[in-house]
């Protein structure tokens, strides 16, 4: 891993370390606007057709059943089902809390406004399944969604070697309730669930994290359709901040749990302390070649890098910066510096507590903003599944007590209609 001293750093050198995922030759979204075109174009024969060319599978249709689910969720064992519960009840418990009424508030005698939560109706869900299936995704987006109370979940899942969905993906449907998973993954899915197809349904939103296809799929098609997005979530980060008081041992740990993820996702260490630095290095050495998923670790590792700093708050100004997705405070002092964070997506306190928590079981939720989004987007939350409406009423004393005041604002800019629409109801007082 490169190692770079935050001293010696312009604003320039920041800038360009902390970009990710910028695509400069339009590879990725040339490819995916082909795409996202013959979606469009075909419908249902082009998911078929990208079926066989992605993911080497001549399906016979396009989705599973919940029957068809019930019977390939059997391959669950005890031990696997009572995991995949708890991780259940916890994401359900955190998120259950989500969901509040808001109170009425007099602006003015007479004058009462509010907000009330709706759901939004037809949500799709993107579960990742491309180099690892993820169910805990399902578990975060579908369990929000059922919280906020969408009527109807469209999920997309790329089908596996098979032609069906591993049993994990089918058990997380039956604790969803969900009685259909469309077999069609990456910017394919994303176009069908935009613009919709003869099987799939057109959504009002998508959500769900996936590689760099996946994302730049959701960014065109929320600018180019009527389906909204929750956030570009593309390949994962982890920004881990370390002083002295860290364990390099958990550090190596856990940047490789997000090295892991794809090769083109990125695990950067900023420390005040060289040691930490070279022994976590030395750590990484020994914990990544006895990884299953070596190489994609390595790679995503070389593609990543160590900052040194003087003191933990300019490793808090180079992570504001960076905009991780998690952060991650390696030292015993956390406590003095969390109200410094200004952005990140989720963020983990003490040597105690690995991100890996959070992405399968604490309760929060693991979709969360990449590539510096986290400066501007939450992560997935009840609230991406709901609409707030404003409402408001008017008596008969609030008409008269707001009626001038709206007459003379409409007036200052030249709108006579609105004006009007004041002035015959102060005339009928
Ligand atoms: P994926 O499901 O996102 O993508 C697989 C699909 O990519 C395939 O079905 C195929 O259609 C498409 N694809 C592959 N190569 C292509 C090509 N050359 N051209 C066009 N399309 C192509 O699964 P994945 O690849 O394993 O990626 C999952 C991603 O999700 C990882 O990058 C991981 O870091 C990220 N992730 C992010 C978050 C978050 O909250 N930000 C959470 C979990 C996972």
């Amino acid at each position: 891993m490169k190692t770079y001293k935050y001293s010696d750093l312009s604003k320039a050198n920041i800038s360009k370390l902390v970009q990710r995922n910028v695509d400069p030759a339009h590879e990725v979204r040339d490819a995916v606007e082909e795409i996202l075109a013959k979606v469009k174009l075909h419908g249902d024969k082009a998911l078929y057709d990208y079926a066989l060319k992605f993911e080497k599978v001549v399906l016979d249709k396009l989705y599973l059943t919940k029957s068809e689910l019930s019977e390939i969720a059997e391959g669950v064992s005890v031990e696997q089902k009572t995991a995949l519960d708890t991780a259940y009840n916890n994401i359900y418990k955190f998120h259950q809390t989500q969901l509040k009424t808001e109170d009425k508030v007099e602006t003015m005698p007479g004058v009462t406004c509010w907000r009330e939560v709706r759901a939004i109706e037809k949500v799709g869900l993107y579960i990742p399944g491309g180099t690892a299936v993820l169910p805990s995704t399902f578990l975060m987006l579908g369990i929000p969604a059922r919280i906020a109370g969408c009527s109807e979940i469209v999920v997309c899942t790329p089908p596996q070697k098979n032609g069906k969905v591993n049993p994990f993906i089918a058990y997380v449907a039956l604790l969803l309730d969900i009685d259909t998973v469309y077999l069609t993954g990456g910017a394919q899915a994303i176009a069908a669930m935009a613009y919709g197809t003869k099987t799939i349904t057109k959504t009002d939103k998508i959500f769900g994290p996936g590689n760099q296809f996946v994302t730049k799929a959701k960014t065109i098609v929320q600018s180019t359709t009527t389906t909204a997005i929750d956030m570009p979530a593309g390949p994962s980060e982890v920004l881990v901040i370390a002083d002295e008081t860290a364990n390099p041992v958990y550090i190596a740990a856990d940047l490789l749990a997000q090295a892991e993820h794809g090769v083109d996702s990125q695990s950067i260490l900023v420390t005040t302390s060289a040691q930490i630095a070279e022994q976590t290095i030395a750590e990484l050495k020994k914990q990544l070649p006895v990884l299953p998923r070596a190489e994609i670790a390595g790679k995503a590792i070389d593609n990543s890098y160590i900052v040194i700093t003087n003191t933990l708050d300019e490793a808090m100004q180079f992570s504001n910066e960076y905009a991780p997705e998690h952060l991650i405070l390696a030292t015993e002092n956390w406590k003095n510096i969390t109200d410094k964070i200004v952005n990140a997506g989720s963020v983990f306190l003490g040597n105690l507590t690995p991100e890996s928590a959070g992405d399968y079981a604490s309760g929060t939720n693991h979709t969360l903003p990449t590539s510096s989004f986290a400066k501007a987007y939450s992560g997935v939350s009840v609230d991406s599944f709901v609409k707030k409406i404003t409402f408001q009423h008017l008596s008969r004393e609030g008409v008269k007590n707001i009626g001038r005041t709206v007459e003379v604002l409409a007036e200052l800019e030249g709108l006579q209609a609105h004006k009007n629409a004041v002035s015959v109801r102060l005339e009928k007082q």
